[in-house]
């Protein structure tokens, strides 16, 4: 299960998009009502990603991967600015959509662009909170992208090796959370890869 979490206001249509789209993958998506937190920002006025991190971590959640959407520009100390962030095998990933739409860079709006766009980085995202790191394919939807360029250029879906690599990632898991939580994890192990499965069949 999956909960789609808007940090502040965010237009509900891009959110219905994510939860329309990720059914497909995680099964079960519900989205929240917009919650607000303490923001920590830098000296740019952007929002430190880590730190909104930090403190969702702790928020009290049922499902068991959380997509903070929030409205933004966000960033952690030493870069310009990211499109997302998420803990490795964490529970928690954050995007934000400000970069994304093409009106950001004074050209002409492309709604299907930014969707798709959107989509990928929740993606991305998503695939950290499954113990996936940055993938040397240039296809993969796991290979670091630092510009809305390198976005449109890589694929959607991940590569063998990545799914190869939740594969075992969830193998491994679910010996351990089927101790600690019962069935709730282990099920969700489950559904994503069937669902990776299939649309890894698909391609
Ligand atoms: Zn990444
Ligand atoms: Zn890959």
């Amino acid at each position: 299960m999956l909960e789609i979490l808007p940090v502040g206001e965010v237009q509900y249509f891009w959110l219905e998009y994510l939860r329309y789209e990720l059914e497909e993958y995680f099964g079960d998506v519900t989205i929240s009502p917009p919650i607000e937190v303490p923001l920590s920002f830098n000296e740019r006025g952007q929002v430190l990603a880590d730190h909104l991190l930090d403190y969702l971590n702790n928020y009290p959640a049922c499902a068991e991967k959380v997509l903070a959407v929030i409205n933004r520009d966000i960033t952690v100390r030493g870069v310009d600015y990211i499109f997302g962030l998420a803990a490795l095998g964490g529970r928690c990933a954050v995007i934000s959509p400000v970069r994304l739409r093409e009106v950001y860079y004074n050209r002409e709006c492309d709604y299907e662009l930014f969707l798709e766009r959107l989509l990928k980085e929740a993606l991305h995202e998503l695939g950290h909170t499954l113990g996936l790191t940055h993938c040397s394919n240039e296809s993969c939807n796991m290979k670091f992208s630092s510009t809305v360029y390198e976005i449109d250029r890589k694929s959607i879906l991940f590569c063998d090796d990545c799914l190869n690599t939740v594969f075992g990632y969830a193998k491994s898991q679910d010996t351990k959370i089927y101790a600690a939580n019962g069935e709730g994890d282990k099920n969700l192990m489950r559904t994503i890869l069937d669902r990776l499965k299939k649309i890894q069949k698909r391609k």
